[in-house]
């Protein structure tokens, strides 16, 4: 039984913004947008024989008169911004997206300008790392530091809209993200002040040195762990990123079962935490939402990189976490393809999923969408209160 997914929209739940020059990019510098490699070798002669490099470019050829790689990188390089970015999006139904705008800040487009470009809300996750290392480098005192990171984590966004002068559209801080598992794994200690406030000289020092990337320290999962309390306070979820999502992950860091010591003991039970990416530890986030009452996932980026896949991993995921659990992203970035086949790459593998599912007499057809409906955009509202999209 097909499950017809067309009429439900997608609220991409984690993903960055656009490169200023998005439209103008060569085939090196496009597939870079598509890989989590480094290397000249794998983007030249590897990355095009991926099936899902290749699938991309299949599908996309459905949508827009190409027929190759080369045939793309042309015909958007004639486009104009704002219409190409809706062309993908809206195929896609992509209906509003949470930004984290700490990767490359100075490459990409700033929210506001990518809300303007494509005419849909854009909502913003605030990454912790990178408050907390601007915050080191300017405070004084680890009493100055607690109060300034406070200050600037929650911000005037906390809950609130805002906008930047001059600036049409509003956007709000709807949760908070922390990238524990490239900066020493997920494994954080329950440190005490004490240890934190001795480890702060020598954490300014490294700074000094010229050092100003924070890793695994007293200090760092100190006042991470103040920044989930935080955030509970706030009525802000916590992201968390698992499994893939950059370079220099050590996998076995990054499993969601190592975030045990956060989980347990009830500290930190007011605090909402999504694990994103998850893949290839779909199943261990999906245990551990079905376990504690506050843990969610959802599988961006996964579904594009890994996409034939796709359909195994929200059956993993659905095997073991309630549908109430699991959230649409895309983990898109740089270029306006990734949403695009993020969304689509989604939508494909929950209908496949559901349709299995339904065929082997899970659940029937009422209740295959009602999935549906919760994991493309209600569970996304519910979680970050988007209340204000229509
Ligand atoms: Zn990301």
């Amino acid at each position: 039984m097909a499950i017809d997914l067309s009429k439900f929209i997608f609220i991409d739940n984690h993903a960055h913004s656009l490169l200023k020059d998005y439209l103008l990019l060569d085939a090196i510098a496009f597939r870079q947008c598509l890989s989590e490699s480094r290397s000249m070798s794998q983007l030249e002669t590897h990355l095009p024989a991926s099936v899902f490099y290749a699938d991309l470019l299949r599908q996309i050829g459905r949508l827009l008169p190409v027929g190759c790689e080369s045939d793309l990188l042309d015909y958007r390089s004639r486009q104009p911004a704002g219409s190409y970015i809706n062309t993908l999006w809206d195929d896609a139904s992509v209906g509003a997206l949470i930004i984290d705008d700490g990767f490359k800040p100075a490459e990409m487009l700033e929210p506001e300008r990518l809300a303007a470009l494509c005419a849909r809300r854009i909502y913003r996750a605030g990454r912790i790392e990178a408050v907390l290392e601007s915050c080191i480098d300017r405070a004084s005192s680890f009493d100055g530091l607690i109060a300034l990171f406070r200050e600037e984590i929650l911000g005037p966004a906390a809950g609130t809209a805002h906008a930047a002068a001059g600036k049409e559209r509003l956007i709000r801080t709807v949760c908070l993200k922390t990238i524990a598992a490239y900066r020493g794994g997920l494994e954080l200690a329950l440190v005490s002040p004490g240890e934190a406030r001795h480890d702060f000289d020598r954490t300014k020092a490294r700074f000094a040195a010229g050092s100003r990337r924070i890793t695994r320290c007293p200090l760092y999962h100190y006042l991470l762990l103040q920044a989930f309390e935080w955030a509970a306070e706030s009525g802000l979820p916590v992201q968390v990123h698992c499994g893939i999502g950059d370079d220099d992950a050590d996998l076995r860091q990054s499993n969601p079962l190592c975030f045990r010591s956060v989980l347990e003991g009830g500290r930190f039970a007011g605090t909402q935490f999504v694990f994103l990416h998850c893949y290839p530890y779909v199943k261990e986030a999906a245990y551990l939402a079905s376990l504690y009452p506050n843990v969610y996932l959802d599988l961006s980026l996964s579904v594009s990189l890994a996409s034939p896949r796709a359909a195994d991993m929200v059956l993993d995921a659905l095997a073991q976490s309630p549908a109430t659990k699991i959230l649409a992203g895309t983990d898109g970035h740089s270029i306006p393809e990734t949403h695009w086949y993020g969304a689509f790459a989604w939508r494909r593998a929950l209908g496949s999923a559901l349709a299995n599912l339904s065929s082997s007499g899970f659940m029937d057809r009422r209740q295959a969408e009602d999935a549906a409906a919760r994991i493309l955009h209600e569970n996304a509202r519910a979680l970050y209160r988007l209340d204000d999209l229509v």
